[in-house]
């Protein structure tokens, strides 16, 4: 075959050019990524900032893909792509060459950026106090902005909200929380859960307050208070993680087909136009369980998205099966897991939910070490088909939703996930587990 090339070096092309090369041993791959390095871990930057990672430096890797004769050209930003000539056009970001590069097929993995939301105010104090997390350079920024005593508002409770409250509140600041839904973590937690949460980050001393809104941000060239619905809060540093956007402006302008949250693939992640491929937070994804909107922009699926393009385009066959949206974070000391649909979620999507909730120990009491874990799996009460599940606790909370995502993902009901035998020993788990007496409970209810 002729070349791939591909734009952005993320998680998702990282995975895409592994997977093109051990599909193709010999296909001519350039990558075009405007950093000035070659990879960077964003899922670190909030541990970095709490000092757990030393140094942001520690983030940032090199690759070497020379050694799989890989073509590296950065910094270089792609202004443009002609799909009709099949060309790529790139400036470098350090002499400002220009460079026309033409491909056969083209991998887009172009990511996202972070939302800053349309507050009077905020935009001009960005960098002046108010700081988004989503590079080395402007997380090391707050950090050293963060001194101890300060006061600190994070606008927006998701994990990455959440996970830089706890890092500046154990820098020593004093940190609010403002999120304008009515429960923290809202995407992937039901309101029962995300409350176990809140009263962890309240017990770290973090002020919680949701259902608000900051509805204006002042200070006279840096930050000096925000509002919230018209009350005003002393601020010296403001977090700003309400989400983020595709970057798929440079896809649409190339005639691919974008839709409402980013650019529209099938699922050998091919887009509209015919040799263009996309992947990871750029894109737009459907969920495993029965195919609607579902977008989660993690690093786990731009691994798996890219994997299945660079397969695709190097000359192999495979198909993606659809998201399930697992995902864990670590808040404080809490492990905070969840996989598919909340309830909130499934029944929006129309289904009629059972659930099995249960607070549990992690270990026998009279085995040292215990932690309370609280688990709760939600089932499609018609077919007994599991959708989703989440857990809290201090440990044990991500393979618990490891397992629920094994279930949805081949289909599994209440009672086969029931059958499901799960490991024991007293130093790591109890015989009847808190995630089998969860689905047990929810096999009750429903009636079995
Ligand atoms: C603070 C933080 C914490 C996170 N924590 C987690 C976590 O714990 N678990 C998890 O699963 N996910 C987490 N994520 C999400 C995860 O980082 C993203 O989902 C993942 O990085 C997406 O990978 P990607 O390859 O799609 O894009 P990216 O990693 O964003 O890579 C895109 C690349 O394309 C480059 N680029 C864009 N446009 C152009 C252009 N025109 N020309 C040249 N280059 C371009 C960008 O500079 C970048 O290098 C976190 C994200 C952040 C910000």
């Amino acid at each position: 075959m002729g070349n791939i090339v591909i734009v952005g070096l993320g998680a998702g092309s990282f995975a895409a050019v592994l997977a093109a090369r051990k599909t193709d041993r010999a296909v001519p791959i350039t990558i075009i990524d405007d950093k000035s390095y070659d990879l960077m871990h964003p899922c670190g930057l909030p541990y970095a900032v709490e000092g757990i990672i030393e140094s942001f430096e520690n983030l940032k890797h090199a690759l070497h893909l020379e050694k799989m004769k890989v073509d590296l050209r950065r910094p270089f930003h792609v202004d443009k792509i002609d799909a009709k000539k099949q060309l790529v056009i790139a400036s470098g970001l350090n002499a400002g060459e220009k460079i026309e590069v033409p491909y056969e097929k083209l991998l887009i993995g172009t990511g996202s950026r972070p939302f800053v939301p349309p507050i009077p105010g905020l935009n001009a104090l960005m960098g002046k106090g108010a700081y988004t997390i989503s590079t080395p350079e402007e997380s090391e920024a707050l950090k050293c902005k963060a001194v101890s005593g300060m006061k600190a508002v994070c606008l927006g409770a998701g994990a990455i909200g959440l996970e830089t409250a706890v890092a500046l509140k154990r820098l020593g600041l004093e940190v609010t929380v403002i999120e304008m839904l009515e429960n923290i973590m809202p995407r992937a937690l039901d309101s029962d859960m995300s409350a176990i949460l809140q009263g962890h980050l309240q017990g770290l001393g973090i002020e919680v307050l949701c259902g608000r809104k900051i509805t204006q941000v002042a200070g006279a060239g840096f930050l000096q208070s925000v509002f919230v619905d018209g009350e005003e809060i002393a601020a010296d540093i403001l977090v700003v993680a309400a989400g983020v956007r595709a970057n798929s402006e440079l896809a649409a302008e190339a005639g691919v087909a974008v839709g409402k949250v980013g650019i529209i693939v099938d699922e050998k992640m091919e887009t509209s136009v015919p040799n263009i491929y996309a992947y990871g937070d750029c894109t737009q994804t459907k969920s495993l369980i029965d195919g609607v909107d579902f977008t989660l922009q993690l690093s786990t699926t731009a691994y798996r998205h890219g994997t299945i393009a660079g397969i695709n385009a190097a000359g192999g066959n495979t198909a993606y099966p659809g998201v399930s949206g697992a995902f864990v974070s670590k808040v404080g000391n809490l492990e905070v897991a969840a996989v598919g649909y909340t309830t909130a979620f499934a029944t929006a999507a129309g289904y009629k939910i059972v659930f099995g909730k249960l607070k549990d120990m992690t270990l026998f009491d009279w085995y040292p070490g215990a932690d309370e874990i609280t688990v709760k799996v939600v089932a499609d009460s018609a077919t007994g088909r599991i959708l989703g599940g989440q857990a809290v606790g201090v440990t044990g909370a991500a393979w618990r939703v490891n397992v629920i995502s094994a279930a949805i993902h081949s289909g599994m009901t209440l009672d086969k996930l029931s059958e499901v035998e799960l490991t024991y020993c007293p130093p790591i788990s109890q015989t009847y587990d808190a995630l089998t007496k969860a689905v047990d409970l929810a096999i009750r209810k429903r009636g079995g």
